[in-house]
């Protein structure tokens, strides 16, 4: 079901680059007529590859150069290296394989890299998968923490809400400190005894906006937190934890860049002062992932005063993209918003927002002319969404919008039908295919369940589709992970949710690159390897038109080149 081409291509390398298929020769042809012929030699020339294009034709190529960060040249070895002189950076790939850099749709770049704080007691898988796992690492985290201090976990376990223990039970575990942790999907936590008293959370205590305490039958506080403002209530308490720095931004882009990531949608940018972040990194020229920005409301209030203040900047490695809302919460902590909430995963979910707040929010930051974003993980979220850029469409008509759906995970057959009469992208993570597939099933149905991300359908029906991992909810977040839920839908568990709805690796890998491109306005600039865009390039392990289902797990980037700078590791 992958690549079909692999012997030709193999045939190819082994009697050298002048033995070319005929689908190369074309390739060729293809690539010449646009090629520069700019004079000046090439800052880096890569030789003897497999270059995965992802043009038009799909065509591919042996060699690329690269000229002021830029692609200049596609083609033969022979003809490329003619561009090469005495200064040109020389990449011989003994006949690996090149895509364009992979642009992922939907990355927390800054909260990604916060996960890896000293200060924070990892819980990421498969660190704590039960209850058990949990309790242990919080004690032991106690054991050689001061009195008093707070002991706090990254994002965090693989639990969903009935799994969790009780209050008693962890404060049992840290009877002298104030205790936080997180789901991974982010849209839960908890809190112990204490840390509740030091946010000052009692049973009086109102729900913040759009956010809600867990209470046991008395209405006292369980420690459960649903929902950013309510984790932020804990968060705030604790030293440091909420401040996010430059540190986060390097250590999030140094891991995702050796995944292959050259270009990161952050779609939660909270603070104004996180946006000034990366503007300050970006300034000083020390960004090598490039980056496109949501800003996240949580109310009309922010809303109105972010309009107030807000900038639009764009360049090759930062910008301002528009914004992004929150129609529902996620499926492990029960608040998915669905037509049906009698399901695990929907039996704690509440409407953000009434329809006519969301349709007055929507329209005014259509009206900016910028991006909107909602993050919809049931049907009826995103047929709230849905029904908001309806609305600011018929008041404010407009062309070429790319309002986004992230998650997308169960929408009717007639979302889709709306979704692509509306002109919409819907931003998906194949990953949780592979990895959730299994468990979302266990808080649902399998009538349910063959609704559940059917990315061929969108696919066949002509959506634009973008991949992006969602690190750090995401808990396995390399590309090998995207392929193989988009690919084969199969993960650690047997289960393979809609088997129908498989896509090929020629798919999948256009989605990564073209489709983000497309979701971000970048795809005259970015998302495939032609002269003009800009020299961001992925070195596979593998053949990606030529490797084996079963080979998937072993795949990974072995080189990442982003405006034709090799990144160091
Ligand atoms: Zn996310």
């Amino acid at each position: 079901m992958v690549g079909m081409n692999r012997r030709s291509f193999t045939a190819a390398l082994a009697g050298g680059a002048a033995v070319l298929s005929p689908r190369w020769a074309q390739a060729r042809t293809a690539c010449s007529a646009l090629n520069s012929q700019a004079a000046g030699d090439a800052d880096l020339v890569l030789l003897n590859g497999k270059i995965i294009t992802v043009d038009a034709r799909d065509s591919l190529a042996e060699a690329v150069a690269v000229r002021d960060g830029k692609i200049a040249f596609v083609g033969t070895t022979n003809a490329v290296r003619a561009q090469a002189g005495p200064n040109t950076k020389v990449i011989d790939l003994g006949g690996k394989c090149v895509t364009p850099g992979l642009v992922d749709s939907h990355l927390h770049v800054l909260y990604y890299g916060q996960q890896f704080r000293a200060s924070l007691f990892d819980l990421r898988f498969p660190k704590a998968r039960t209850k058990d796992d949990l309790l242990g690492l919080v004690a032991a985290r106690a054991k050689v923490t001061p009195k008093g201090e707070w002991v706090v976990g990254n994002q965090g376990f693989s639990l969903s809400v009935p799994m969790m223990p009780t209050l008693a039970e962890l404060d049992a575990v840290s009877p002298d400190h104030p205790v936080y942790v997180k789901d991974r999907s982010g849209q839960f936590g908890m809190a112990n005894s204490r840390a509740l008293r030091l946010a000052g959370v009692t049973s009086t205590s109102r729900d913040p906006l759009n956010a809600k305490f867990g209470r046991d039958a008395n209405g006292e506080p369980n420690g459960l937190l649903f929902h950013y403002p309510a984790e932020q209530l804990i968060a705030r308490s604790i030293p440091g934890y909420g401040t996010l720095n430059e540190q986060d931004v390097l250590e999030g882009q140094r891991r995702t860049l050796a995944f292959g990531y050259t270009s990161a949608q952050d779609v939660i940018v909270m603070q104004q002062a996180h946006v000034d972040l990366y503007r300050a990194l970006a300034r000083r020229g020390e960004l090598r992932t490039r980056l496109y920005l949501l800003r996240y409301l949580n109310s009309e209030q922010q809303l109105d005063a972010a309009l107030q203040a807000f900038e639009r900047f764009t360049d090759p490695w930062l910008t301002f993209g528009g914004w992004k809302l929150a129609i529902d919460g996620g499926f492990s902590a029960g608040t998915g918003l669905m037509y049906d909430n009698s399901l695990a995963l929907s039996n704690r979910a509440y409407p953000f927002f009434e329809q006519d707040v969301l349709n007055r929010m929507v329209l005014k930051l259509h009206k900016t002319g910028l991006q909107i974003a909602f993050h919809a993980c049931g049907d009826r979220a995103i047929d709230m969404s849905l029904n908001a850029v309806e609305s600011a469409l018929n008041a404010s008509p407009r062309d070429n919008h790319r309002h986004r759906i992230e998650h997308a995970i169960f929408p009717t057959p007639a979302a889709l039908e709306r979704i692509r009469k509306l002109g919409m992208v819907i931003s998906v993570q194949p990953q949780w295919i592979a990895f959730f597939g299994a468990a979302t099933r266990q808080l649902c149905s399998d009538a349910l369940m063959r609704r559940y991300l059917p990315l061929r359908t969108m696919m066949n029906m002509g959506i634009p589709l973008a991949f992006g991992c969602d690190l750090p909810a995401t808990i396995l977040g390399e590309p090998r992970y995207a392929f193989q839920g988009a690919m084969l839908r199969r993960g650690r568990e047997d289960y393979v949710p809609g088997p129908e709805q498989r896509l090929s690796m020629r798919d999948a890998l256009r989605i990564h690159t073209m489709g983000s491109a497309y979701a971000a306005f970048e795809e005259t600039t970015k998302g495939s390897i032609e002269p003009g865009k800009l020299a961001d390039f992925v070195v596979w392990s593998h053949d990606l038109y030529g490797i084996a289902p079963r080979e998937l797990p072993q795949l990974e980037a072995s080189t990442t080149i982003v405006n034709g700078r090799v990144i160091e590791r």
